[in-house]
């Protein structure tokens, strides 16, 4: 079978959008031929779609990951803005508990447990461990909670921008 480009060699090879994907099966006779390079053989089939050209395909993971890839700059701006909204969220999670014996409030969240305590003064501390790890203690005393609970936040998920290659990939 040709592939799509060799029928379409003008059509544009990066800009897709996934719409889904699924598993066929382990049976390799369900399997079908990927429709962007005609060569590969797909078990996990990716429907994906051009808005500028409106067709439809459907690839195998390989192919779909080169044709969705997301520019550099865009995926850097599409975490940044994640993280912003994950950190204005943070201080506000139904996950917080006040421990029963009065010994901080608590929250467990993506392996890592925070603990809020109050000093003598009324502020706030903060303290966690990750992933069972050494007790971290987070700099500073905070009056406001919100702040307080962001710069613990801040101490795990710091502002620079990691793993982003990761990210673009997907
Ligand atoms: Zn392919």
């Amino acid at each position: 079978m040709a592939s799509f480009w060799h029928d379409y060699p003008t059509a544009p090879r990066t800009g897709w959008v996934l719409d889904s994907t699924g598993d066929l099966g382990r049976d390799p006779k369900n399997h079908i031929l990927c429709e962007a390079c005609g060569e590969q053989r797909v078990r996990y089939h990716h429907r994906v779609h051009h808005p500028a050209i409106g067709a439809h395909l459907e690839v195998g993971c390989e192919c779909a990951d080169l044709m969705c890839a997301v520019p550099r700059a865009a995926a850097a701006a599409a975490q940044m803005r994640n993280r912003a909204s994950r950190l204005n969220n943070f201080p506000h999670l139904a996950g917080w508990v006040e421990a029963r014996s009065g010994t901080g409030t608590r929250l467990t969240r993506g392996g890592v447990f925070f603990l809020e305590n109050t000093a003598a003064t009324g502020s706030f501390y903060y303290s966690l461990k990750r992933d069972g790890g050494d007790w971290e203690r987070v700099s500073g005393f905070y009056r406001d909670r919100d702040a307080g609970r962001r710069a613990a936040f801040t101490h795990v998920y710091p502002a620079e921008i990691r793993h982003s290659k990761r990210l673009i990939l997907r």
